[in-house]
């Protein structure tokens, strides 16, 4: 019962346990051995649920989350120090800083497309503030969901409450009240939460997608580009947040592009996309339904065959328009539609006439073109030359802005979300020196 693991939650946060370094230290380690100890039931759950080949659930999931654990290990005491505030001379004497609080108990709900990942590097981060945890993995991931449900008790004990099931149960858990939630998901559902949270006024988190363009000019090598490009789309089989949502070149760039990337594709699945094992699968019939209907009288590159009853479709190209159907909502899928622009400034214009995408990528020698694209776009990451790969540094925030997210954690940054900056603030009574501002007033000289 959701309610049942609320309450264990907050009792286990009552208990002050968590409050101490050593303690934080000995959870965040614990969810590392968890997925050490259990690589190969993860990795089979992953399988499983997505066909993902367990090396890539390891650089992407398992492997990915143990180095979070690790760069928060390092630094972890250096982040929750109190920072020294200066105090202004006519405050003075006293002192001021600011010490870092847990929140309380932490909602944090996963989407299905990085379960393990996605799950416990927000959990992982909130132990570390000292709050304890109520999981709500997807059910669209189930066996992963169930590994979670299965090994979570046992690592973390009485820190960490894993409430399995889909839209029923985290409505249920959404009627408690929560010290911080943070979500993983699409935006409709970010608005659910955030509707829910009003209720208690609970801080929250949105981790959220949309479409991550790409731009392509012709100072790059272009089979080098396409080949990031491939690589970044068509992992987990393009179900990645971060993965280029389409490519915006102008009609030479284009037509150089739809010559190379099949060439890129077929080396990358060595021929065969369908019995290569280092390719994925859709995650359902639904987002399968969603993904086909959208190539319905699309223009192919390559691609486009697929396999309803094995939740198979092919890493595809089409050459798109503006109004197409690929064009109007978050692809989600391998499918990567190039749009024809007919400069620069017509890609820029694009880019800002659409939400503000969780991730733009441009791929261009060109400086001026860099710093255009720095200075006149606004999106959760920009990256040059490579897709999706800032999220291997723990140093830089990973969030969205605007209609892509509400926040940004990874390293550092989710001691900002999982803490409180409480302002300390301390002045002996003697001497006196408030006294030069009580009444009566003395029609002092205003001067700042
Ligand atoms: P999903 O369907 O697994 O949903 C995410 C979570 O929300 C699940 O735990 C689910 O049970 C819960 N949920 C679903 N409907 C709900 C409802 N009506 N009320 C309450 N809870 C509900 O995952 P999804 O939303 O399909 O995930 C894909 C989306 O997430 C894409 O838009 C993708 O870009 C985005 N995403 C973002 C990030 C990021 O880090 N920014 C990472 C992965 C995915």
């Amino acid at each position: 019962m959701s309610n049942d693991a609320v309450n264990l939650a907050r009792k286990a946060f009552e208990t002050g346990e968590g409050l101490d370094l050593d303690t934080r230290l000995r959870r965040i380690d614990a969810v590392r051995r968890m997925l050490l100890e259990q690589t190969a039931d993860f990795t089979a759950a992953l399988s499983q649920d997505l066909r993902k080949h367990p090396d890539e659930s390891w650089m992407t999931e398992i492997g990915f989350t143990c180095n979070e654990v690790q760069h928060t290990t390092k630094n972890l005491r250096k982040w929750l120090a109190p920072e020294r505030a200066s105090v202004p001379l006519s405050l003075l004497p006293a002192t001021a800083k600011i010490v870092r609080d847990p929140l309380g108990v932490v909602l944090v709900i996963a989407p299905w497309n990085y379960p393990v990942q996605l799950s416990l590097v927000p959990v992982m981060a909130a132990l570390a503030g000292g709050n304890t945890v109520v999981l709500k993995p997807s059910e669209l991931a189930p066996a992963t969901s169930a590994a979670l449900a299965r090994w979570i008790p046992e690592y973390l004990g009485e820190a960490v409450q894993v409430v399995e099931g889909g839209v029923p149960e985290t409505t249920e858990l959404l009627k408690e009240r929560f010290d911080h939630i943070f979500y993983t998901g699409n935006g409709q559902v970010g608005k659910v939460i955030l509707r829910a949270a009003a209720e208690h006024l609970t801080p929250v988190t949105l981790e959220l997608g949309g479409k991550s363009p790409v731009y392509v000019d012709d100072s790059v090598d272009l089979t080098a580009a396409a080949q990031r490009i491939a690589w970044g789309k068509y992992l987990n089989a393009g179900q990645t947040c971060v993965a280029p949502d389409y490519v915006l070149a102008s009609p030479e760039t284009a037509r150089k592009l739809a010559e190379v990337l099949p060439k890129v594709i077929k080396g990358l699945f060595e021929k065969d996309p369908r019995s290569s094992s280092d390719y994925g699968r859709i995650v359902n019939q639904r987002h399968f339904g969603r993904l086909t209907g959208l190539l319905e009288g699309a223009e192919l590159v390559t691609g486009g065959d697929s396999e309803a009853g094995d939740l198979y479709l092919a890493p595809t190209v089409v050459r798109a328009k503006s109004t197409d159907p690929v064009m109007q909502e978050e692809i989600f899928g391998p499918i990567l539609p190039i749009v024809e622009v007919p400069d620069e400034a017509a890609a820029l214009a694009f880019i800002k006439e659409r939400d503000k995408p969780l991730a733009l990528y441009v791929f261009s020698e060109n400086k001026a073109t860099r710093r255009n694209f720095m200075d006149n776009t606004s999106s959760g990451a920009l990256c040059f030359g490579v897709p999706a790969a800032h999220l291997l540094v723990p140093g830089l925030p990973f969030g969205g802005v605007g209609p892509s997210g509400m926040g940004a954690y990874h390293g550092r940054d989710s001691i900002d979300v999982f803490t409180h900056r409480k302002a300390v603030f301390d002045k002996p009574l003697k001497p006196d020196t408030m006294k030069l501002i009580y009444p009566p007033f003395n029609n002092l000289k205003h001067q700042v």
